[in-house]
């Protein structure tokens, strides 16, 4: 049998009828990673003495009959802008490359309560910045579909890590669909949170107003399992609220309403993405759900508007890496104003300068208004479209992506072409509102994901809906 495999129900079925071992189950992942990382590069660092030490406990726990946490000895895998204490965490840049994390994120805090095996910090696009993985500093992830191909970004690591079995579930982060797109490319399923269902405390920032955290997995189920993990207020982040339980429903899909948005079905989406996912929505239709077309009439200005709110935060909370606090700091500097541009310079790579000097601009004095100022006019317009189109229907349907994973090396030359990778996920980090990246369906041997939106609290709702789909 093939412990690396299993979900996280047959782990815990296996570990309670001793099938296998905490320690087993974590080598035999370890052991995956070791033959196989080296080729796909999901992580950027494994705690190969700390997860054994970790799976050791449980064992011992198992050997006392003592009762166990609920995720006992279920091994993951983390994004490295995660906190995990006492580990390194580099946002897969040259600033943080020595960093070590002081204190655990609220979220691995949560996990490691219930008894979870961290293996490793997993790679992506440097402090999240990107759609491919290919803008970390220490190389890309490949794509374990198609290794010649990018796997998305910037959770790339963690759904290729997913996706290549080297851990049942992960962890990543959603700023514009940085968890939803590597789902896709990847074929797995990746949730993106209501803003504020989980905690962003020991998250290193990015976009404040628009980052999540959530969980990459193999199923529906494993997700829902996660999430209900690591959701909840947390003193730490003033922007965390306590889960709203009441809003789930028991979902019949007969009486399910169903809107597609028309304009994300324009020119440029790639017609066998598009085929597959209308074949995805006819699912549905035949049972019984009751599809509606709907209209979103400011999508087209939510990309634009995406990148100047998601520039200007982030050239706000990049300002901490000067080369004094922490981080890379350039030696040869010849008074304090060269101490920040050398590191900054040399520490960072050529998106994330490229935000900050677009964020910059964006806030400074005379663009303001015209720029920062007209981007959060378009976000409330984006929040309201998607209000009005709730008053009708249940859930939304799109695509994750208008593309198929391309060829690394293809779009990294021509930001824009990258940043248009992001058309169908960013709206919903502008309105705040949980989303589902579900695979259903292959070009080839190439995932596509529908993506589900839901009501702002309705994570499990969604969740149901999406595993409709497979019965
Ligand atoms: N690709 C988007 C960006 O580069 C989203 C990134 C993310 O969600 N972290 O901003």
């Amino acid at each position: 049998m093939d412990i690396t495999g299993l979900t996280i129900n047959q782990i815990k079925k296996g570990l309670r009828n001793k099938d296998f071992s905490a320690v087993e189950l974590c080598q035999c992942f370890l052991d995956g990673i070791k033959k196989k990382n080296k080729e796909i590069f999901a992580f950027l660092s494994v705690d190969e003495q700390g997860a054994i030490l970790q799976a050791e406990k449980i064992d011992e726990s198992i050997s006392k009959n003592e009762s166990l946490p609920s995720l006992a000895g279920v091994p993951c895998a983390i994004k490295d802008n995660i906190l995990v204490e006492g580990l390194k965490c580099t946002a897969a840049s040259k600033m943080l490359e020595n960093y070590n994390a002081p204190y655990n994120a609220t979220v691995v805090g949560k996990l490691k309560k219930e008894g979870c095996v961290i293996l490793g910090k997993t790679n992506l696009d440097e402090f999240a910045m990107g759609s491919s993985t290919e803008n970390s500093a220490f190389g890309p992830t490949k794509n374990p579909n198609d290794p010649s191909r990018v796997p998305g970004g910037s959770s790339g690591g963690s759904a290729a890590a997913v996706a290549a079995d080297f851990a049942p579930f992960s962890l990543g982060s959603d700023t514009g669909g940085s968890i939803r797109l590597p789902a896709s490319f990847c074929g797995v399923v990746g949730l993106k949170p209501t803003y504020g269902a989980v905690s962003r405390y020991g998250l290193i920032a990015f976009a404040s107003s628009l980052d999540q955290i959530g969980p990459l997995a193999r199923n529906i189920e494993d997700c829902q399992t996660i999430f209900n993990t690591i959701k909840g207020k947390d003193p730490l982040d003033s922007t965390s609220v306590e889960f709203p339980e009441k809003g789930k429903e028991d979902i019949k899909i007969e009486n399910l309403r169903i809107g597609v948005p028309k304009e994300y079905f324009v020119e440029g989406i790639d017609p066998e993405v598009e085929k597959t996912i209308k074949e995805a929505i006819l699912k549905y239709e035949k049972m019984g759900a009751k599809i509606e077309e709907i209209s979103l009439p400011n999508t087209e200005y939510a990309l634009a508007a995406y990148y100047i709110i998601n520039p200007s935060e982030a050239s706000a909370n990049l300002a901490r890496f000067d080369g004094i606090k922490y981080g890379f700091s350039e030696k040869n500097a010849k008074n304090l104003f060269e101490v920040y541009s050398k590191s900054r310079g040399k520490g960072f790579g050529k998106e994330v300068r490229r935000r900050i000097m677009l964020g910059t601009f964006a806030l400074s004095s005379g663009y303001y208004d015209a720029y920062y100022l007209r981007s959060l006019k378009v976000r409330t317009l984006l929040k309201n479209d998607f209000e009005n189109a709730f008053k009708k229907v249940d859930a939304i349907f799109t695509p994750i992506s208008p593309v198929l994973p391309f060829k690394i090396g293809e779009k990294i030359e021509d930001p824009l072409s990258m940043y248009l990778v992001d058309i169908y996920t960013v709206s919903v980090n502008m309105a705040g509102l949980p989303a589902l990246s579900l695979p259903v369906g292959k070009v080839g041997n190439l995932p596509v994901g529908l993506q589900i939106i839901g009501k702002p609290f309705q994570e499990n709702n969604i969740l149901e809906i999406g595993k409709r789909f497979y019965e």
